[in-house]
């Protein structure tokens, strides 16, 4: 394992982790893509930042014999459904997600037992067994699309995250939906409390809410109020977020998701003042990504990520079927 660490006060040893980095990809012919919620010095590092889709679209389009997916495992994994010729490394397998967690393979084939009739709309943010099993793939900025595109009379299981279900059902106005119980740790505490509060401080600030967010529905609830004008309220992916940001009008902007995101954001638009409106917003999962877990993941080529092929094939017609439906966009989270 590499033993010196680049970041924190020692700018000069950043520089050099920072130049290994780079010469260890060109001589692995490796790209690296870093998720939005990556800490800075990973995003800084790497070829491609973005959202999990957008990711997964460099990974499909990339040369590189090897791509290096500073994110969790389900992205890493889409990456690979997607590119199934291509090595695929994670710097730590360990890096999971307690969205995807919250429906495994086995509890939605008996959901689906229970409504055999039912289309399985699936969020992204799922591992690549619970993909096989799902008709149409979405990502957040294109779940009602996808949900809009379905023959009205099927019923409609949406999992796995509430928030994001009910923010569908509510733009839908569709009844046969049925919506799986789970959340993101992360996401679920960011509460309507706190949101209220950065409101009534911050009364002049843009909102940026990821629909995951448990704070999702009393964002549109102080908007329909009128407590917050309706044209502040931005619900938005990581992705949109960034293309949002690059037209902001207002020169103070709260955002309801991980915090890593706002090391994009001020990067992108360095005028506006971007707040977290819940600073401990950090996902664990991300953070196990680290400058030593990158470099040891370039000199050994581990941890790779393999998906069986019955599975990929089966994942992949359910992610094609959302591509098919309509423009992804900034997708995923
Ligand atoms: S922030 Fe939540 S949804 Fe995103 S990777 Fe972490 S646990 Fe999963």
């Amino acid at each position: 394992m590499p033993s010196a660490t680049p970041a924190g006060s020692d700018p000069a040893a950043g520089k050099a982790w920072a130049e290994r980095i780079k010469e260890l990809a060109e001589q692995r012919n490796a790209v690296i893509l870093a998720h939005n919620y990556q800490i800075p010095e990973i995003q800084d590092v790497a070829h491609y930042t973005g959202d999990s889709l957008a990711l997964s679209r460099k990974a499909a389009e990339t040369d590189a014999n090897i791509i290096v997916f500073c994110g969790v495992h389900f992205m890493a994994e889409s990456a690979k459904i997607l590119s199934p010729n291509k090595k695929v490394l994670i710097p730590d397998e360990r890096a999971g997600c307690s969205l995807a967690d919250s429906i495994t393979a086995d509890e939605l084939r008996a959901w689906k037992a229970e409504h055999p009739d039912a289309l399985v709309v699936s969020y992204v943010n799922t591992t690549a067994e619970v993909k096989a099993l799902t008709d149409v793939c979405c990502t957040s900025s294109n779940a009602v699309d996808v949900v809009n595109s379905l023959p009205a009379d099927k019923e409609i299981l949406f999992c796995p995250d509430q928030f994001l279900g009910a923010y569908v059902k509510r733009e839908t106005g569709r009844e046969n939906i049925y919506i799986w119980a789970g959340e993101c740790h992360v996401h679920a505490g960011i509460s309507a409390q706190q949101l209220t509060q950065q409101t009534q401080d911050n009364p002049d600030a843009d909102l940026y809410i990821h629909p995951e967010c448990g704070c999702s529905n009393s964002a549109l609830y102080l908007a329909n109020e009128d407590l917050v004008p309706q044209e502040r309220v931005h619900m938005l992916s990581t992705g949109q977020m960034i293309t949002q940001s690059q037209k902001q009008p207002q020169n103070k902007v709260l955002v309801a998701t991980e915090t890593g995101m706002l090391h994009q954001l001020r990067q992108a638009a360095p005028d506006v003042d971007f707040q977290a409106v819940n600073d401990h917003a950090e996902c664990k999962y991300m953070k196990m990504i680290t400058p030593q877990a990158l470099e040891h993941c370039l000199m050994e080529e581990t941890d790779e990520v393999t998906v069986p092929e019955n599975i990929a094939n089966a994942a992949r017609k359910s992610l094609e079927a959302m591509i098919s439906i309509g423009n992804p966009g900034g997708g995923g989270e």
